[in-house]
């Protein structure tokens, strides 16, 4: 008997991402926001409709009703990683020890407690505004899938107790890990309750739907080439036209890369995904109809949930560092990226060999010193902005924005209080270096992860070159 060959794989960056394509499908008629021509003034002017920027509009409205907010979008809102992720929503639990030690005791626990509201929050939005965003909350799941390397689980959920937060992370044993999802390679687990997933584009399209409802003016196509102080304020120029505003609010997440001012504050990185073909009934021989969010031990972490219709929707941060800020075709087109993403899925779940992969594409993820976003203001307080969520921003990007929109009100929403607002991280190294160093570190990670998964001790080379981020001082793992 001769062996199948394997499924044919679709090119990444030749359409618009399965979920987006799905979400605009939705819409009728799906008619693009104006692009801007001519100058126009408002009181608030946001760049980037992602998450980020959408959320920010949406709670200035919320809290200041009369503000005239306009919000500018190179592409189409939702057009960026809002509309392509893995749709894993949820806060900072696993985050906690880091930030108790940042921020304090008192006040990590604060932070991780207002990063939780986001999962019902935006579960409660959705629900109120009438948008279906397929908002599921069964939890997720950390897999320790490395053969040969022990977790720690136990400690982390111990810390867990002592820090304030009983139960937001639960230790799952082997059995009780393959009754969710029953893979050969995973081992135990880490379980976050609270967590949940969504369809991603769909959400940011019903976040544009309410915002568009409420007056807030969209112009889409239109690419903020600056923003220079005034007398009375700022001045975003575009191509055509420009926007004047009292203050504006820079949510552009890893495009922040290639900003003056944010240059060596943010690395963009590629992250890539891809949903195979509806099979329903290939989910219930693995016990996977639960619709929990899985990821696995790899640094270059993968990461996985189901979708409506019985399809896989797997991801993993195996991308290249981009040079310069630029966000070009590394993000979008890489093939080698795709060819490592599904040769991730294949070996989680061999038995899913003959599975078509329906679609591929990828995205950049805004990567900060410490792993961690950075919020504040510049230019004298009149430009706010927030980026750096590291591939886990579908729900902090909500927090991000309900911070930024009380900065501007200026009322009394203790959300504004924390201590996540203004803190800056240190400088990465600036170009050639970084691009250069996070080429070579990004082939020692996956060098390792690969070797890791075999079972195999990685080369002591390897091994020294994916731990200089951390030699370094930088916060690169979680
Ligand atoms: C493949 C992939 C999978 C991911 N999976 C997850 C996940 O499962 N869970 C999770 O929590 N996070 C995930 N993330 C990360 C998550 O998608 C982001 O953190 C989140 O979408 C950030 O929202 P944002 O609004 O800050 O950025 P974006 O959605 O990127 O929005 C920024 C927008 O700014 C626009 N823009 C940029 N420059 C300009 C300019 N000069 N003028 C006008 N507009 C401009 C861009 O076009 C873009 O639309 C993933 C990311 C990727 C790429």
């Amino acid at each position: 008997m001769t062996a199948q060959a394997p499924p044919e794989l679709p090119s990444p960056g030749q359409r618009r991402a399965w979920w987006l394509r799905e979400a605009l499908a939705a819409e009728r008629p799906s008619l693009l926001a104006p692009s801007l021509f001519g100058d126009v003034s408002a009181d608030v002017a946001i760049v980037g409709g992602g998450y980020t920027g959408m959320w920010t509009a949406y709670f200035l409205g919320e809290m200041s009703p009369a503000t005239r907010i306009v919000l500018v979008e190179a592409d189409i809102c939702g057009g960026g990683p809002s509309g392509r992720n893995g749709g894993f929503l949820h806060g900072w639990w696993e985050y906690l020890p880091y930030l108790v030690k940042r921020y304090g005791a008192a006040d990590g626990l604060r932070v991780a407690e207002a990063s939780d509201e986001v999962v019902d929050g935006i579960g409660e939005w959705c629900r109120r505004h009438g948008v279906d965003a397929w908002f599921t909350q069964r939890g997720y799941l950390r897999v320790n899938a490395f053969p040969t390397v022990a977790n720690d689980w136990g400690d982390t959920v111990a810390e867990m107790d002592r820090l304030g937060a009983p139960g937001q992370l639960v230790h799952v044993d082997r059995p009780a890990v393959q009754a969710i999802c029953a893979s050969p390679a995973f081992g135990e687990g880490l379980f976050m309750p609270s967590a949940a997933t969504v369809q991603p584009a769909l959400l940011a399209r019903g976040l544009r739907r309410v915002l568009l409802e409420r007056g807030v003016q969209i112009h889409e196509g239109t690419t903020v080439q600056n923003i220079e102080s005034t007398s009375g304020g700022v001045r975003l120029r575009t191509a055509r036209g420009s926007v004047h505003a009292e203050r504006a609010v820079l949510s552009v997440n890893a495009w922040a890369a290639g900003w003056p001012g944010f240059r060596t504050r943010v690395l963009a990185w590629g992250s890539y995904m891809v949903v195979t073909e509806p099979i329903p009934d290939r989910l219930v021989e693995l016990g996977w109809t639960g619709g929990e969010a899985i990821a696995d031990s790899r640094f270059t972490i993968s990461y996985f949930r189901t979708t409506r219709d019985g399809r896989i929707a797997f991801g993993a941060g195996v991308g290249a560092a981009g040079f310069g800020g630029r966000i070009g075709p590394v993000f979008t087109h890489d093939r080698q990226a795709i060819e490592r993403v599904v040769a991730n899925l294949r070996h989680l779940f061999p038995m899913l060999d003959d599975v078509r992969i329906d679609d591929a594409w990828g995205g950049p993820i805004d990567i900060t010193a410490d792993r961690f976003p950075e919020i504040g203001s510049r230019q004298g307080g009149r430009v706010l902005y927030a980026h750096g969520f590291a591939g886990n921003g579908v729900g902090p990007a909500r927090l991000a924005g309900r911070i930024l929109a009380a900065r501007v009100a200026g009322g009394g929403d203790p959300i504004a209080f924390l201590p996540l607002f203004g803190r800056r991280q240190r400088p990465l190294p600036p170009e050639p270096f970084r691009f250069v160093g996070a080429r070579a570190i990004r082939e020692a990670l996956i060098q390792q992860d690969d070797a890791l998964d075999a079972g195999r001790e990685p080369g002591l080379l390897t091994q020294l070159v994916a731990r200089v981020p951390s030699l370094l001082g930088y916060r690169f793992r979680h």
